[in-house]
């Protein structure tokens, strides 16, 4: 599975982070992600293969609200 991610699109995972939230907005590309929690605001890497693995949802950045 190749997905197509860029920055500024919201991922929401599969598993939580710890805070409790699962939507993630996308900062950075390449062969490691890195990910903002929209809930704490903290900033994680993640490598792609890990990634696609965990994604359940993409919400574009061109679809968000305002
Ligand atoms: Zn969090």
């Amino acid at each position: 599975m190749a997905l197509k991610l860029e920055i500024g699109d919201i991922l929401i995972l599969k598993k939580n982070h710890p805070c409790g939230g699962n939507r993630f907005m996308v900062m950075r590309t390449g062969m490691d992600f890195r990910l903002k929690c929209l809930t704490c605001n903290t900033q994680i890497w993640i490598d792609r293969p890990n990634l696609e693995k965990r994604v359940r949802g993409i919400e574009p950045a061109n679809q968000k609200p305002e």
